[in-house]
Parts: C-alpha cells; sequence; structure tokens
C-alpha cells in the first residue's frame, strides 16, 4: 500500500527565502517583494506541485512585524496585485496557500508602540491578558479573510517569546501559547470552515526542554481546532520522540515535524555558496515519523538554483507521497529526472556523488561543539542577523579543523569525480552550478583556517 503523509507542506519560510540571488546587504527577514521575488515565488511553487506538496506556508507576503494601526494602509495596491498573482500561480498548480500569520507577536510592533492597551515589557508580542490585544488579532484576521482568499493559515504565536506581564505570567508556555494560537483558529474557522489551519510549536519552550504530559491536555485542546500542529525541531523536539507515537495516539489532529535535518540559508548568503544534500536523513527521519503516526510535514524550501537545494525539495515530495520507497533508489530517480544521465552507469554515479555529498559534511559535522549541537535540526550557514552575509558558521563552529580539512579533501575529490561524470549528463547548467557551489564551499573552509 502507499504509504503518504496527508500535509505535505513546503515551508518558505520567509518570502524571500525562495529567493534565486540573494539579497546580500539586507537585515534578515527581508519583505522585500519585487518581481523578482515574485518570479521566484512562482517557480518554486510549481517545483513544489511537480515534487508532490500539497500546501505552501510563507512569512512576509504582506509584512514581517509592522501592521499599521490603519490596517489596510500596511499592504500597497501594488503588492497586494503581487500577492493575487502568487496566489493564482498556487491555485493554477492546485497547491493550498497558507498565509503565515503571527499570533499576538510577528506583526504588533507598531501596534504595540501606539497602543498601551495591548502592551507589556515585551516589546515584540502583545499582552496576552488584554481584551484590546484579543481585537487588534481579530481585526487582522477580519482585514485577511476579507481581502484575500488564502486557503488556510500557518499560525504562530511563539517564536518571539511572551508577554510576561504579572497577569500573564502565572500561565505556563505550553497552555499560554496554545491558548492564544486556538483562539485564532477558532476565529478564523468560524468564518472559513474549509480553511486548512496549522499551527507551528517554533519557540514554545526553551531549546532542549520538552513538555511534560501534565501539559499535554493544553495541546490536545488546542489540535480541536486545527488541521495539524508542528513540532518542527529547530533543536531539539517538544514532544519528546520517545513519546511521540503515544502523544499522537491523543492529539485529535494530524502532528509532524520540519522534516528532520534541513539548512536555513538566510537571505543575505550567495546561492551557489554551499552543496549540501541530504536527502538520506530526510528519507530516514520521514519514515521514523511517519511509523510514529506523524502524517503532516512542513519541509524546508531554499533557493532551487543550488542544485543541493533543488533535489533536497524534489526528493521530499515524493517521499511525503511514497514513505515506503528506498530513499537511495528515489533519489536516483530525482537525478534523472533531472540531469539525463547518459546511461545506467552514470545515473548510478551521479547518485553516488550525492550521496557522498550529504555524507562528506555530515562525517565532519560535531554535534558536540556548541554550535554544532544547536544545528541538530536547522543548520544555519551563517549568522542569521546582521547586514553583510558573515562568517559560515556551519563550517567554523560546526566542524573541528580536522573535521574541515577531512571535508575539504572530500569536496575536492567530488569536483575530480564531477569532472569526469558532467559529460555524461545533460543538464550542463545544473553540473556547472554544482561545480560553482563546492567551489564556494572550499574557499569558505580556506577562509575559516
Ligand atoms: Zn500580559
Amino acid at each position: 500500500m502507499n504509504a503518504a503523509y496527508t500535509f505535505r507542506t513546503a515551508q518558505g519560510v520567509w518570502i524571500n527565502d525562495m529567493r534565486n540571488r540573494a539579497l546580500s546587504s539586507h537585515q534578515w527577514p527581508s519583505v522585500v517583494l519585487d518581481e523578482r521575488a515574485v518570479n521566484d515565488l512562482c517557480a518554486s511553487i510549481r517545483l513544489q506541485a511537480e515534487s508532490g506538496f500539497n500546501c505552501f506556508t510563507t512569512f512576509g507576503l504582506l509584512t514581517a512585524s509592522d501592521w499599521l494601526t490603519d490596517l489596510p494602509k500596511t499592504v500597497s495596491r501594488q503588492r497586494q496585485r503581487q500577492v493575487r498573482r502568487v496566489a493564482a500561480e498556487a491555485k493554477a498548480c492546485g497547491v493550498k496557500l497558507l498565509y503565515g500569520l503571527g499570533v499576538y507577536s510577528w506583526g504588533f510592533d507598531r501596534i504595540i508602540e501606539a497602543d498601551p492597551a495591548v502592551r507589556g515589557p515585551n516589546p515584540h508580542a502583545m499582552c496576552g491578558a488584554s481584551e484590546e490585544s484579543r481585537r487588534w488579532m481579530e481585526k487582522v484576521i477580519d482585514y485577511l479573510l476579507a481581502e484575500f482568499s488564502f486557503d488556510g493559515f500557518h499560525l504562530e504565536a511563539s517564536d518571539r517569546g511572551r508577554c510576561t506581564c504579572p497577569r500573564c505570567t502565572p500561565q505556563g508556555n505550553t497552555e499560554y501559547y496554545s491558548r492564544l494560537n486556538a483562539h485564532a483558529a477558532r476565529y478564523i474557522r468560524r468564518q472559513q470552515p474549509d480553511a486548512v489551519l496549522m499551527v507551528n510549536m517554533c519557540g514554545y519552550l526553551p531549546w532542549g526542554t520538552s513538555a511534560p504530559r501534565a501539559d499535554w491536555p493544553h495541546l490536545v485542546e488546542l489540535g480541536k481546532e486545527l488541521d495539524f500542529l508542528i513540532d518542527a525541531g529547530h533543536a531539539g523536539y517538544f514532544i519528546s520522540p520517545t513519546e511521540r507515537a503515544r502523544f499522537i495516539r491523543q492529539l485529535p489532529c494530524a502532528f509532524g515535524s520540519s522534516g528532520g535535518t534541513w539548512v536555513y540559508p538566510p537571505q543575505r548568503w550567495s546561492r551557489r555558496r554551499w552543496f549540501l544534500p541530504y536527502t538520506g536523513r530526510s528519507g530516514t527521519h520521514l519514515e521514523e515519523l511517519y511509523a510514529q503516526g506523524g502524517r503532516a510535514v512542513e519541509y524546508y524550501m531554499g533557493p532551487a538554483i543550488n542544485p543541493g537545494v533543488e533535489v533536497n525539495i524534489a526528493f521530499g515530495g515524493r517521499k511525503l507521497n511514497a514513505v515506503e520507497r528506498d530513499n537511495r533508489e528515489l533519489l536516483g530517480e530525482v537525478l534523472e529526472g533531472l540531469y539525463h544521465p547518459a546511461d545506467s552507469r552514470a545515473a548510478t554515479a551521479l547518485t553516488r556523488f550525492f550521496v557522498e555529498a550529504e555524507e562528506a559534511f555530515f562525517a565532519s559535522f560535531d554535534p558536540l561543539l556548541p554550535e554544532g549541537g544547536k544545528a541538530r535540526g536547522e543548520i544555519h550557514l551563517c549568522p542569521l542577523f546582521g547586514k553583510n552575509p558573515g562568517p559560515p558558521i556551519y563550517l567554523r563552529d560546526c566542524m573541528t579543523a580536522k573535521g574541515r580539512q577531512a571535508y575539504g579533501r572530500r569536496l575536492q575529490g567530488l569536483l575530480k569525480d564531477l569532472e569526469i561524470l558532467a559529460p555524461r549528463l545533460k543538464s550542463q547548467g545544473r553540473t556547472a552550478r554544482i561545480a560553482a557551489c563546492i567551489r564556494g564551499t572550499l574557499g569558505d573552509l580556506a577562509r575559516c583556517a
């Protein structure tokens, strides 16, 4: 029987994360929506659909942190038209577009500045005990439902922390965030019963801690309002993997992760500066999650001009549709479709090449180093914040000097293999981009030395 995930969501995360040319001096998260951003978003949606994803969620289509108190003024007419173009592309591709909506935070900075009734100690999160905050949240939802026809919403209350005023503090994190998310979901559902509604738990608890069983009822209550709940796993899981199956049996909605291990490149990082396919790891994680009862995933996108990213996406979507497929065989199929190798020997060599690129990196990646430990789920190529690309922390701080040397040697080996293989692959453009990405990585390794 075909084992498939129900909610196969492509996770943006932000609109310019799928951009094929870096925004070199932009602070993260950049929500510039120019023609290139729209075109690259539309191209990403087409790749998602071809690969088998059925939902796409992204933040920043309308704003990042700055809803204006006069809400409609937040979005220019031109931007409205651009967002509708992206929505139309998703519709044409049969992919449901879930608007990335901050709940009480991510969006409310200006409102918090302007309205003392919603203000607690956190300048980025409205007070969770204030009636006025609830009204602002509802106003934003009313505006979105009136002006756009999104197929659903990715709700997130917890990424920027919470209100810690005396009225909010007594409520524990899991209860607090679940209550805010549940209210937003209920409010949307009342007006748009068929909306796809999900919550991502990013930031629910301090990294490295998980929700005790006594807190699960709050998540079960939240689950009644949702289609699915995501415990992404950036730097650990809030539902311990050993308890996941038991938790899933209690949860009234679908549950899942962000696919295990993924790379998150900030928008200002050159798109040809890393080569990191991780289909083996994704494949294994998706098998384990499915066996535990997981039926939803928010799988990370990225700039598909990078051949590693492209393959990760093409593989991930197919694996979500056919969990039982052998990972290496599926990778081979994806590579044949993209590179059209001349014969079966070239095809086998190409698959081996991608497997070696993954193994070479993870053999040197050291989870015992402080940065390597943090990056267990989400691997940052460079620091998230700042206006310059900054150092390649995934090499400098996640590997020892010896590890970097070993990785460099294996990348040199891959470059040689690619030279021999290239004439037997039809997609010369992709082959050249792989070489550029490997050379970019070697340059970074040299700079770390
Ligand atoms: Zn408060």
